[in-house]
């Protein structure tokens, strides 16, 4: 195992990665940004480094300065946590070449996962089904018209470099392709320098049904059950439940048996996550983050399995720690993301935390790097914290979640806990009906107000 990690990111993610690394008996170092010097990562581990000023890109993205902190202190692993560099290949292979380990999985992984085209190529050769569109790229007005024809309407053309749903753009009929089409190709021309986009059929109402990976990256990997995370608010992930409401065991076997032999198939190492839009019975690839997610402790709560913990084994080159017919699900778990935004226009909300009162008790978690007195800075993410709960049965789950968000003091700043005290009351979310478009729905509507 190693004996110093340092963790390359900051608030509640840094927090569970040095947590995960104290059980284990490894020393942490955090780095921060001088916005960071108070934060509670850079208190609670062994040692920290300064690495910049607040701007990312100066500080959390400056591969220069974090690799001088490695070397400082000796570090001999690197965890980066989920965004900031966690999918940057490049950071991956620096590390490599000054013999420090990179907690995730190797650059060509990275990169292959990264690039949107190559991915759904990738998923496709490794027997992932696969949304119906365009092999790779489309080139010009010709072949557009003639695959939107082959799919049918409605088609969505997106962006090749994409991310953030950004360069995403529907077109319902051939009248509105072409248009669609030069839309998307100028938006992520303005996003990402990158013009190239590609096609595919449009879901009306799917849901978000991603599935946990864990590969030794030696040909052995795990699928470690799913997480419904259909209610999004402009493509970002609200609220995250494990298991999901809509499948059936038959059909989840099923597609952990088809995740789990993908990523045999690409001898994957890490931990991951694969995403779908599950359609009437259907799964669809859209992509895979090669990385911890931030709706991981879902998973945890059912599974009893420590994801950080699996990562840091396997980087190490202890293996899985668990084989497939091993890992069972106790109950359902759903986690909350409260961010320092007001609940109604979602305007950040930087500021300090005059008071804090975190509820607790049986089978509630609350991962956050907040404390009375934080003042949350503006460079950031919004996140004050995840409130994660389990029960043994989704009814059970519910009540300990209602419960707990009445018991959730955050003052001084906005705070989207009266989003989440009104959802947990809409029979919609009692009875799990909900797919992708279902929160902004809601939203739009006077309902939540
Ligand atoms: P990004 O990387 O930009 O976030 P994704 O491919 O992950 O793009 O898709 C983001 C979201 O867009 C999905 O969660 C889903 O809501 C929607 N989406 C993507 N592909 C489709 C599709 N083929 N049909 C309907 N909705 C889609």
């Amino acid at each position: 195992m190693f004996s110093k990690v340092l963790i390359a990111n900051r608030g509640e993610i840094a927090l569970r990665v040095l947590r995960a690394c104290k059980e284990l008996g490894i020393a942490t170092v955090a780095v921060h940004s001088t916005a960071d010097t108070d934060a509670m990562h850079v208190r609670l581990a062994d040692e920290s480094v300064c690495i910049g000023p607040p701007q990312a890109s100066e500080s959390y993205l400056n591969i220069p300065s974090i690799v001088a902190a490695c070397e400082i202190t000796g570090a001999d692993a690197v965890h980066p946590g989920y965004g900031f560099l966690s999918e940057n290949a490049r950071f991956a292979e620096i590390l490599a070449a000054h013999n420090i380990v990179f907690i995730g999985p190797t650059a060509e992984q990275i990169r292959v996962m990264g690039d949107k085209i190559e991915a759904k190529r990738a998923a496709e050769a490794l027997g992932l089904p696969v949304v119906p569109g365009s092999k790779g790229a489309v080139r010009d007005e010709l072949e557009l018209k003639r695959v939107a024809a082959e799919v049918g309407y409605p088609v969505l053309i997106k962006a090749s470099a994409g991310g953030g749903g950004r360069g995403m753009t529907v077109a319902h009929s051939e009248a509105e392709v072409v248009q669609a089409a030069s839309r998307a190709r100028a938006e992520a021309k303005a996003a990402f320098g990158n013009d190239e986009v590609y096609l595919e059929r449009y879901l009306k109402t799917p849901r978000h049904i991603e599935i946990q990976v864990l590969g030794d990256g030696k040909g052995d990997a795990v699928a470690i059950g799913e997480r419904d995370c259909s209610l999004q608010r402009r493509h970002q992930k609200v609220w995250e439940e494990a298991r999901s409401p809509a499948l059936n065991d038959e059909e989840r076997e099923r597609i952990y048996a088809v995740c789990a032999n993908a990523m045999k198939g690409m001898s994957y190492r890490g931990a991951g996550t694969i995403e779908f839009l599950y359609d009437e019975g259907e799964f669809f690839f859209i992509e895979m983050n090669t990385r911890l997610q931030v709706e991981h402790p879902v998973t945890e709560m059912i599974t009893g399995i420590d994801l950080v913990h699996a990562q840091l084994r396997v980087a190490a080159g202890g293996g899985l720690g668990v084989r497939q017919e091993d890992i069972r699900f106790q109950g359902h778990a759903i986690e909350c993301r409260i961010n320092a935004e007001h609940p109604e226009t979602f305007m950040p909300s930087p500021g300090t935390i005059t008071h804090y009162h975190p509820p607790g008790g049986l089978g509630v978690r609350v991962d956050s790097a907040a404390y009375q007195g934080y003042r949350i800075p503006s460079h950031y993410d919004s996140m004050i914290g995840k409130l994660i709960v389990h029960g043994n049965t989704r009814a059970e789950c519910l009540m300990r979640l209602r419960r707990s968000l009445d018991e959730f003091v955050v003052d001084g700043v906005h705070s989207t806990l009266p989003l989440f005290r009104r959802l947990i009351h809409h029979p919609d979310i009692a009875a799990g009906a909900y797919d992708i478009h279902w929160l902004e729905n809601f939203l739009a509507t006077k309902e939540a107000a």
